[in-house]
């Protein structure tokens, strides 16, 4: 593991929450005196609610972070919201690729590419998504179903570029189920997509500095194992970031 990775936790809000909760739970995270021990903090708000939450992170250096985006400036893309308008709402940071949005809503790797190059020409920090289903899992192909999406989804990035991504790697299978991956699985899972960014897309120096979240049903009692991993830089944490004592205790074990 390079010490230069800082941790990087992000919480993934998902369609949750009233303005009432935003605002609560961002007042809770930023009280709670969020980010701590250097680790760089997010949350992914859903959109009607971007401001509310910004106002009530005010100054704490937690980032405030959307869960999609059109990759379109304007015009008539009826239902969109453009990288302009939340830039316009204080979000610094974007999810691309969410398996939740692969598969329920049917984006392809041609769509998150298209996302990732409009989301780093916008100058914001992107989140790239990958992850395997149970099937693919199953058939022993999660190293290379990884492996495509990343090829699909970083294609035209270059090695400088990579400064501002983050990979998080979330087996669809562990998302909101309370199965996580084993600490050993996960750090397999993480290997090999460091392995892919330093051998097939990028360089080593490249993927030496990339930080690889993993998202699965992290929280409190499981974290410290999972981000005591070489390549596990951090969590993408869903229903456990919508308590403060959970994300804060999940963002203290990433600290150590
Ligand atoms: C997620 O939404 O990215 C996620 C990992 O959810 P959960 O922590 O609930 O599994």
């Amino acid at each position: 593991m390079s010490d230069a990775r800082k941790k990087t936790v992000g919480g993934n809000w998902k369609m949750n929450l009233d303005r009432e909760g935003v605002r609560a739970l961002s007042a809770g995270l930023a009280g709670a005196g969020l980010p701590v021990g250097g680790v760089d903090v997010a949350v992914y708000c859903p959109f009607p609610y971007l401001t509310v939450a910004g106002e009530a992170l005010g100054d704490s250096g937690l980032k405030l972070g959307a869960q999609d985006f059109y990759v379109e400036p304007n015009g008539a893309y009826t239902g969109e919201v453009s990288l302009a308008m939340l830039q316009d709402c204080g979000v610094s940071t974007v999810l691309v690729g969410h398996s939740e949005r692969r598969h329920v809503i049917g984006e392809d790797d041609v769509l998150c590419n298209a996302k990732v190059l409009a989301g780093l020409q916008a100058g914001l920090e992107v989140v790239l998504c990958v992850g395997e289903k149970l099937e693919q899992r199953e058939a022993g192909q999660t190293d290379a179903v990884n492996a495509a999406q990343l090829c699909y989804g970083l294609a035209g990035v270059s090695a400088n570029q990579m400064a501002k991504v983050t990979i998080a790697y979330e087996p669809v299978w562990a998302i909101g189920t309370g199965k996580t991956a084993t600490p050993e699985d996960a750090q397999a899972a993480h290997a090999a997509i460091r392995g892919v960014l330093g051998s097939v897309l990028f360089d080593e120096a490249t993927a030496t500095g990339v930080r690889i979240q993993y998202g699965g049903s992290m929280k409190p009692g499981n974290a410290a194992e999972l981000l005591a991993q070489p390549d596990i830089d951090g969590g993408l944490i869903g229903g456990a970031s919508l308590k403060v004592e959970d994300f804060s205790a999940i963002v203290g074990a990433a600290a150590g």
